[in-house]
């Protein structure tokens, strides 16, 4: 499973057109709608988890492109003090992706960045607030969908 948060800018020629349907029609995806401002003949924005195969996010995305729907990525990614985590495995249980696990048989909690879709999960459930997420676009965001 392959997952990421990303703002979608919809230029007011697109804004009515059922695109997030087709994401999920023809490309197999799912997602899960954060904030979103459309208004009828209006540039519209969105913020998003999109899930998928990764081929079918990649095809998802080339679609969005192609009908001039602008698309950035939110978050440059999650990391995990090192020094704060004490191993506790609480994260595993809600991490989505799998990017955080234990490894067997010394049940060791391991995270795995490439596979993190910043979903923040982790963030709220960690005890020692060990995970941090780092935003790329947290101001223009909040300015954006206030
Ligand atoms: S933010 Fe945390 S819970 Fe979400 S995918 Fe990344 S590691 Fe897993
Ligand atoms: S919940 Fe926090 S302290 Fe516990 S294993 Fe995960 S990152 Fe480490």
């Amino acid at each position: 499973m392959f997952a990421r948060m990303l703002v979608l800018r919809f230029p007011k020629e697109v804004v009515d057109k059922p695109i997030v349907t087709n994401l999920v029609r023809n490309y197999n995806l799912s997602f899960n709608i954060l904030k979103a401002q459309i208004f009828p003949r209006k540039e519209g924005l969105m913020v998003l988890e999109l899930r998928g195969n990764r081929k079918d996010y990649e095809k998802g995305l080339k679609y969005l492109k192609d009908i001039g729907v602008k698309v950035e990525s939110i978050a440059q990614g999650i990391r995990r003090d090192e020094d704060k985590c004490y191993q506790c495995g609480a994260c595993t249980a809600v991490c989505p992706t799998g990017a955080l696990h234990i490894r067997r048989p010394e049940m060791a909690v391991l995270f795995e960045s490439e596979r993190c879709s910043a979903c923040e999960l982790c963030v709220k459930t960690c005890p020692a607030r060990a995970m941090i997420v780092m935003f790329d676009r947290k101001v223009e965001l909040e300015e954006d969908v206030a």
